[in-house]
């Protein structure tokens, strides 16, 4: 039998990969459902090319167009974030691939979560806003949460299943302003900031890694899926790229992941586990990584990894704020409405203005995004005067 996958984010830059991944095993899987926000000729496309049986589009006012590209084809084509929301809990589908970005993933997943899905996770913020929610929920519906970030599938791959963990080290590339100064950070650009010296990605997520927020985004997510505490996740700055993550065990072995830098594997690991799948494409070449180098991270200059690690300890809807506040800062500075630095000050600011809620609800952490976004949108404005 073949997999049903439904692609939340097709479009994007881990849900193309992730149509490369099942173009090459089109024995094993099948797509059944794509979504996307706003690109409907790109979605149309992949949907005359993969025939799911349902496409998404969450923006609404491109229902019509959608709907008349797909005119000659038997696919369901339906609009809004509630249509997101329900598609996927169709019975067919048997894996549900988190690829879309921010907290409009959350939603989406408890209800695939609570549809007994299997969550192939890239969505990293719906575990860093609600992630005691999320894996609570997990474990009461029996419902597997596979990552697909690389280095939480990294740490995946190295596990044992008899032995417990010590401590996860993920590594880190440092962005592209990994060496600059205080200063060289003052005046840096969005263009800067979007050239990621080994990942392709999508805007938000490249930004995240400039300021380190996706690093300590990540730490956030490795804590809810291993179940390990802060003190056990420690962050080294790797700019190779080359080992992925690592495990070290009680006795002080230390297992890595390595492999070229190319998301396509972790993608294909969540849809094919436990199993491995051949994989076309580039294969480590060490005589070409003569040196791996590494270094302790700099919270001084990338306080927002500092920041998240605060948010980490006091729980409840601290990461929640964090992430909104991150939302709004890293919109305005793709506008140049803010600068590099201003991003941190904006969402520290937020964290103290915001309230906080210990034992946060669903309703809780909606309110809480909601609110965040208004106080964070009014610190950008305010600092733009
Ligand atoms: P992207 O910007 O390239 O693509 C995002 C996708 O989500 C698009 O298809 C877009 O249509 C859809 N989308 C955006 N907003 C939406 C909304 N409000 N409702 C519904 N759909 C919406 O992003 P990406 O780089 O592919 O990243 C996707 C997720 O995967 C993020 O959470 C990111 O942190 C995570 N991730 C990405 C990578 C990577 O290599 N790109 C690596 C690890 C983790
Ligand atoms: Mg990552």
């Amino acid at each position: 039998m073949k997999k049903q996958i439904a692609i939340l984010g097709s479009t994007g830059s881990i849900g193309t990969q992730a149509l490369q991944v099942i173009e090459e095993h089109p024995d094993l899987y099948e797509v059944y459902a794509l979504t996307a926000n706003n690109k409907v000729d790109l979605l149309a496309e992949q949907a005359r090319k993969f025939q799911p049986e349902v496409v998404v589009i969450a923006n609404e006012d491109k229902y019509g167009i959608l709907k008349e590209a797909l005119a000659d084809l038997p696919i369901k084509v339906y609009a809004g974030a509630e249509a997101l929301c329900q598609v996927v809990e169709a019975q067919p589908i048997d894996i549900v691939l988190t690829a879309m970005v921010g907290y409009a993933g959350l939603k989406p997943t408890i209800n695939a979560i609570k549809a007994r899905k299997t969550i192939a996770l890239a969505n990293k913020e719906t575990l860093v806003v609600a992630g005691e929610l999320i894996t609570a929920l997990a474990s009461q519906y029996q419902t597997p949460i596979l990552p697909v970030d690389s280095e939480h599938s990294a740490i995946f791959q190295c596990l044992e299943m008899n032995n417990p963990v010590h401590k996860v080290i993920l590594t880190a590339s440092g962005g592209p302003f990994r060496t600059f100064t205080m200063e060289q950070l003052q005046t840096v650009t969005k263009e800067q900031a979007l050239k990621h010296p080994n990942w392709s990605m999508g805007a938000k997520i490249t930004i995240d890694s400039a300021s380190m927020m996706n690093k300590g985004f990540e730490v956030m997510e490795a804590k809810w899926l291993f179940g390990v505490t802060p003190e056990q996740i420690e962050v080294v700055v790797h700019p190779q790229s080359v080992i992925h993550s690592m495990v070290e065990f009680e006795d002080g072995a230390v297992k890595a992941q390595l492999g070229v830098p190319d998301m396509r594997l972790p993608i294909q690991y969540a849809f094919s586990y436990p199993k491995r799948e051949s994989l076309s494409g580039e294969r480590l070449d060490f005589a070409k990584y003569h040196t791996l180098t590494f270094e302790k991270p700099d919270t001084t200059r990338f306080r927002n990894l500092a920041l998240a690690y605060e948010a980490l300890h006091q729980g409840g809807n601290m990461p929640c704020i964090v992430n909104a506040a991150n939302e709004v800062v890293v919109a305005a500075f793709l506008k140049d409405q803010i600068s590099f630095l201003g991003m941190s000050e904006v969402i520290e600011k937020s964290m103290a203005k915001v309230p906080f809620i210990k034992t946060p609800t669903y309703g809780d952490y909606v309110s809480t995004d909601a609110e965040t976004r208004r106080i964070a949108a009014e610190l950008v404005i305010n600092g733009m005067k």
